[in-house]
């Protein structure tokens, strides 16, 4: 069989994978509580802050389509048009057209064009959260931040841009599969790596002082049988008045990481309520799920860039001879924004369903669907959320139920149980 034939067959073997893990490890069965439960929630939130969250997202709505038209206009002009070839052939001029420096500094520069070319929206997206308190920065923060996260991408880039091309050139015929081992392989990596590498780059974390909710969380996640090492407190408030928590890490360093704005913001047992959430992840296992399947789906796009980039007229339009020269990087990069947006929403309708079992997951372990339903009003209020958004918007891009979802699951939960 020719590398095209096995391409086909991993591929299949790849995307099979893919649909029996969703099959066995989303939790399809439950479905969202009912919609009279939702509309009487939204009924019972204030009707103020319900106008406020409506009114933030309508005043972000044109900078985040504009913004998403012109990265995937960006994309598409310098992938299917021989410009993206042309920009990674000057970057790689001073250097004697050096392939390292093609693949390295010519895929950057493909990068950072879009980049560049979206950072108006980002921006715009910032002066609207300044404007609704939500973001607490300012530009000097705010810059650095930038500055701190492209460093951060270019360093990686240069790492993945380096190997790719490497191995494209040790093995013209059968680089997609290392490509796509590669690929899983650096899913794993950042997955588990990344957190713990980058958390410290953005924020400070302080152990929570002793006191008794240090002491009732850390009961609490012994008592889930998820033990924790530590519980941390990060300075969000230096960045946002938005509030969260998270669990981070594995085994023997698994860790409660709180907000300060969170602290600050709401009661212990609502924090505590936050903390369930997050353990039900911890329990579930959602992140090696999400990083074996990110990993298969990594796998299946290397392959499946493999053959469609060895279509003919791709290249012609492209103005390229072979998807795996640095030259194509723009086309690569095209192919890649495309699938990006078609996976969007099913990546987002995984999250939903994951997302709801880890509610149920702290409705059960601290058995208090009224105080859970106090912090989905008080997340919704200071993250100024729509509480119910429009149905396109929502099935397109929401990782989390609803708020209304969520006050409503709250609620058949209490009349399931009794209480
Ligand atoms: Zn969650």
């Amino acid at each position: 069989m020719t590398p095209r034939g096995w391409a086909v067959l991993t591929l299949a073997a790849l995307v099979l994978a893919l649909v029996v893990l969703g099959a066995l490890l989303v939790p399809w069965s439950r479905p969202p509580a009912p919609r009279a439960d939702q509309l009487a929630a939204l009924r019972d939130l204030p009707a103020d802050q319900v106008a406020r969250g409506r009114a933030l997202q309508a005043a972000l709505r044109p900078g985040r389509y504009t913004g998403l038209a012109v990265g995937l206009l960006v994309a598409l002009l310098l992938g299917l048009t021989p410009l993206g070839a042309r920009l990674v052939e000057l970057a790689g001029r001073p250097f004697g057209d050096h392939w390292i420096a093609r693949a390295v500094l010519g895929g950057i520069a493909v990068v950072l064009v879009a980049d560049l070319l979206t950072l108006p929206f980002a921006a715009w997206r910032q002066s609207v959260l300044t404007r609704y308190g939500l973001a607490t920065q300012g530009w000097g923060g705010w810059t650095v931040d930038l500055l701190k996260s492209y460093a951060l991408s270019a360093v990686l880039a240069a790492t993945v841009l380096l190997g790719f091309y490497t191995v494209t050139r040790l093995a013209p015929r059968w680089w997609w599969a290392f490509g796509a081992a590669g690929a899983a392989g650096l899913v794993v990596l950042l997955s588990f790596v990344l957190p713990v590498l980058v958390e410290p780059v953005f924020n400070r974390f302080t152990p929570m002082e002793q006191g008794p909710l240090r002491t009732e969380l850390t009961a609490l996640a012994a008592r889930d049988g998820v033990p924790v090492r530590d519980v941390l407190v990060a300075d969000a408030s230096r960045r946002t008045r938005a509030v969260n928590a998270y669990v981070s890490g594995l085994g023997p360093t698994r860790r409660v990481v709180v907000y300060d704005t969170l602290l600050r913001e709401a009661t212990p047992a609502e924090v505590t309520s936050v903390v369930a959430h997050e353990l039900g992840h911890a329990k579930d296992r959602d992140v090696w799920t999400g990083t074996l399947t990110g990993a298969l789906g990594a796998a299946a796009a290397v392959v499946a860039l493999y053959l469609v980039g060895s279509w003919t007229p791709l290249l012609r339009r492209a103005g390229v001879d072979s998807i795996a020269e640095p030259r194509a990087f723009a086309l690569l990069i095209a192919l890649v924004t495309v699938v990006g947006l078609v996976a969007g929403p099913v990546q987002a309708l995984v999250s939903r369903r994951v997302e709801a079992r880890a509610d149920a997951h702290a409705l059960a372990l601290t058995g208090d669907p009224a105080t859970f339903e106090a912090m989905q009003r008080r997340l919704a209020g200071v993250n100024l959320a729509d509480p119910d958004p429009p149905r396109a918007e929502y099935l397109w891009f929401a990782s989390h139920p609803s708020t209304v979802e969520r006050m409503a699951a709250a609620r058949a939960y209490a009349r399931e149980a009794g209480r």
